[in-house]
């Protein structure tokens, strides 16, 4: 049997365990027992093919090291890990009385040996253990950053291939996206809805389906979904529901090249879609002056679902603020919606006669749709502005 003469020794050992770990789909987290220099434990973890929230590689070392010594103890031995042990895998072994555990990455989120919580240091449970931090920590947190690039690039990928792009759009690289903080809500997609054309738009849905209130949030000609990510938080705590699209054109919504796509008609058709395939109740429609001709006409198409609206009147994006804006667009093939918003066709009488009715539908406050005018603080306007609203509608 080969000896194990470092530190470095072991965690090589637990390192192959880890990338046998990631041939298997699973994050890769290697483990081994090592007592007189010889190996008598490997683990790596598989919590997703076990469907067991346990089966981490320390777990599956220190058993398959209890087995071999025929003794839960493991006195006297050091367990090797690639990642450091959460609070579970440190209780285990502090239970198996490891006398050393040697461990490569930090894991700033769950790590119980020094990064959130050290369960080694409290003299109250542990009198024997002793730590070794960010052995080949380099080596161990590559091969996690590799795998969770790679299962991105996988997912992209299956997204892609379930909504395929038409030859006459673009799609916004999702790298242009990548440096925006703060957006942490899961992408919806939907490509199939007549409405769509073949187009996939993206949107947000998030808080309870049978919430009191619904807001669905509308940028405008300057902006995407990622305008609201200030107001989100503060819809959701009330226990609402928020639905926050990004038209076609812009975010990460396809984008057709040819302007003419954008007519008010097409977009106010995919809306109600996103109304109806939703099942969006009582929705307070948030939205940027120049959305209005877009907005306010919903209510007419669809009154059952229409409880109020909120016009913003935003401040011009700066700075940092602009940046983000400007995400979507790398290249002026995709500011077709761009230029196309900004010079809005010229309406036709059927058109004109739809705003007319929209107009006399908000002035009379019919069915007790009620309009608010609120003068954002940011052109992504934040928590305050959304709080007024809530207020408002309560
Ligand atoms: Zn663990």
């Amino acid at each position: 049997m080969e000896l194990l003469s470092s530190d470095e020794a072991g965690m090589r050992a637990a390192l192959e365990q880890a990338r046998a770990a990631a041939a298997a789909g699973e994050v890769p987290v290697g483990a081994v027992v090592v007592k007189d220099g010889a190996i008598i434990g490997r683990g790596r973890n598989a919590p997703v093919a076990s469907s067991d929230p346990t089966a981490h590689a320390e777990i599956a070392a220190l058993r398959d090291a209890a087995r071999h010594l025929r003794n839960y103890r493991l006195d006297g031995c050091t367990l090797y890990v690639t990642l450091e042990p959460c609070a579970m895998c440190s209780g285990a072994a502090l239970h198996a009385r490891i006398a050393r555990v040697v461990y490569g990455a930090a894991e700033p989120k769950t790590g119980a040996a020094g990064s959130v919580l050290d369960l080694f240091a409290e003299p109250r449970l542990n009198h024997h253990t002793q730590i070794v931090r960010g052995v080949l920590a380099q080596e161990c947190s590559a091969l996690l950053a590799g795998f969770f690039q790679q299962r991105r690039r996988q997912n992209q990928a299956a997204a892609r291939a379930a909504h395929p792009l038409r030859d006459d759009a673009l799609r916004t690289p999702e790298a242009a996206f990548a440096q925006l903080p703060g957006a942490a809500w899961a992408p919806h997609y939907a490509s199939d809805w007549p409405s769509l054309q073949g187009l996939r738009l993206h949107y947000l849905d998030e808080g309870p389906r049978d919430a009191p209130l619904t807001w669905l949030c509308l940028h405008g000609a300057a902006g995407w979904s990622y305008m609201y990510r200030q107001m989100l938080p503060v819809f959701l705590a009330a226990g609402q529901r928020v639905l926050v699209p990004d038209l076609i054109g812009f975010g990460r919504s396809d984008k057709p090249k040819k302007p003419a796509f954008h007519t008010l008609e097409v977009h106010r058709r995919i809306l109600l879609d996103l109304l109806e395939r939703a099942d969006a109740q009582r929705c307070v429609i948030v939205f940027d002056a120049s959305a209005g001709a877009l907005a306010l006409p919903l209510a007419l198409a669809a009154p059952q679902r229409i409880a109020g609206a909120v016009l913003l009147e935003l401040p011009p994006a700066a700075g940092a603020e602009a940046a983000a804006l400007a995400a979507p667009f790398p290249d002026a093939g995709h500011r077709a919606a761009l230029r196309a918003f900004a010079q809005p066709a010229p309406t036709d009488q059927q058109e004109q006669a739809l705003q007319q009715a929209s107009r006399d539908f908000w002035q009379a406050g019919a069915q007790a749709a009620r309009l608010l005018r609120l003068r954002a603080d940011a052109a992504e306007p934040g928590p305050g502005t959304a709080l007024q609203a809530v207020e408002y509608f309560a």
